[in-house]
């Protein structure tokens, strides 16, 4: 089954499952009533997300140059950069780091570049444990299901829901509140951060002028992550990267609103480095990991990159707003999708990071309304590049015949109102609704006026 037949094929059973629109209404709705209230700490915040857009502009307009710059920096202070052009590289480097350290624990904070190269999978196929450590993240990973949402990965599931799941997978009760089942999640994932040889992160943010990465998270797991194991790994796509630490000011801020509805998130943490040996005078550091490597990661951004509208799609942050605002998405769930981006963002870089041949399907599941792009903190013109991706489909010879041919017979009739006339309102409706059947796969039939606008005007006495 190809992947676009798949993809309707998913969409239609969710789109009919009146238990999922519940679930995620209700969360969406939680979501929604929380944003205002972040929002009132911007004086202006127009102003606000344009200047972030600038700063994102500023950071791929120069990429090379800040990436080059975070390099020098982190390696001053002893941490590693490694380049991944895909993701089998990056897989093999941290499989090396992990059989040098003699790796078979590895605690992971949430991050979605791990879930875009698989690397839970891949480790368990080289017998190491990666274990989740982000609560969401933890109920999927017992589940065996990926992230439902790129900020909340759970969101599909009911409180009801994740007990009955801990119940069947951990042996509790099956009727724990939330409360009960965060601390069964807390006790469990305690003992796995002190046995772990090596924990992985993501990155929000790369720091040019510092050289240091950034983690936003709720739970203190990421940190718990990256402080414990005696190697830190991080993996971050190259346009994570933001040009310096003040810019922080304004990034932090938005992405916890547009995020969760929060002023700040309420862990922020900046990583520069190892732990530092005794310097100039100061002793040396006691805590942290004794190695911190970095694996900037293409897979396809570079792609991207070089399409003068698309890239503005490298400016994302990753906040899951686009997702939540998106009709599409609201009715479909992130699953359908069966990528590891979902929603608009998802829509508009997985045919450029896994080819628009199996891809191009998603830059059509959308109605255009805009909703994204109205609701995305860094102002990424979300639908207008939702068109692009339509345009450089076509470019790829990425069209069918059928589809070439429809396009052409309508081009034909809308540019010659007489051959439009041709066909009355009988002809019309056999054509949308039978010759164009997938409208009424889910649609009551369209049906035409039998008068049209300008016979109407013309009996009513206009000219024309
Ligand atoms: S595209 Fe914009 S709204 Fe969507 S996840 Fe990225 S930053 Fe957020």
């Amino acid at each position: 089954m190809s992947t676009a037949t798949s993809f309707l094929a998913r969409s239609a059973v969710k789109g009919a499952d009146l238990d999922h629109r519940r679930k995620i209404s209700f969360n969406i709705g939680k979501y929604n009533a929380a944003v205002p209230k972040g929002k009132v700490q911007f004086a202006d915040l127009e102003t606000a997300r344009m200047q972030a857009k600038n700063l994102k502009w500023d950071g791929i307009e120069n990429l090379d140059t800040y990436l080059l710059q975070f390099e020098e920096k982190l390696t001053a202070r002893g941490g590693k950069v490694i380049w991944a052009e895909n993701a089998e590289q990056a897989l093999q480097e941290v499989l090396a780091i992990c059989q040098r350290v003699n790796c078979k624990t590895l605690v992971k904070s949430k991050s979605m570049v791990t879930e875009e190269v698989h690397l839970n999978s891949f480790l368990e196929k080289n017998g190491i444990a990666s274990i989740e450590t982000d609560l969401g993240e933890y109920i999927q990973q017992l589940d065996g299901e990926a992230p439902y949402h790129i900020v909340t990965p759970a969101m599909h599931k009911s409180k009801e829901d994740v007990a009955k799941l801990f119940a069947r997978t951990l042996g509790t009760e099956p009727n724990l509140t939330p409360e009960q089942l965060t601390q069964v999640a807390r006790h469990n994932l305690r003992k796995k951060y002190v046995q772990a040889e090596v924990g992985v992160t993501g990155a929000n943010f790369l720091l040019a002028d510092t050289g240091s990465i950034c983690l936003t998270e709720n739970e203190g797991n990421a940190r718990l992550s990256c402080a414990f194991p005696k190697v830190h790994i991080v993996i971050a796509g190259i346009e994570k990267v933001i040009p310096s630490i003040s810019n922080l000011q304004l990034f932090w801020p938005l992405l916890a609103t547009y995020g969760t509805g929060q002023m700040m998130t309420v862990y922020n943490s900046i990583l520069s480095g190892p732990r530092q040996p005794a310097k100039e005078g100061r002793p040396p550091e006691t805590d942290g990991p004794e190695e911190m490597i970095v694996i900037l990661l293409d897979n396809g951004r570079t792609e991207l990159l070089q399409h003068p509208t698309s890239r503005e799609a490298l400016y994302c942050i990753r906040c899951g707003s686009c997702l939540n605002a998106c009709p599409v998405y609201k009715n479909i769930g992130g699953h359908s999708y069966e990528t590891t981006y979902s929603g608009p963002i998802g829509k508009v870089i997985t045919p450029w990071l896994k080819g628009m041949h199996d891809y191009k399907h998603l830059s059509y599941a959308s109605s255009l309304c805009g909703n994204c792009t109205e609701v995305c903190p860094v102002r990424i013109n979300l639908h207008e590049l939702l068109l692009d991706n339509r345009h450089e489909a076509v470019a790829q010879g990425e069209s069918n015949l059928a589809e070439r041919l429809a396009w052409k017979g309508w081009k034909a009739a809308m540019l010659h109102q007489p051959l439009l006339k041709l066909a009355n309102s009988k002809t019309k409706n056999w054509v949308v609704n039978k010759v164009f059947n997938a409208w009424t796969d889910g649609h009551a039939p369209l049906e035409f006026a039998e008068k049209g606008f300008a016979e109407l005007f013309r009996e009513e006495g206009g000219e024309g």
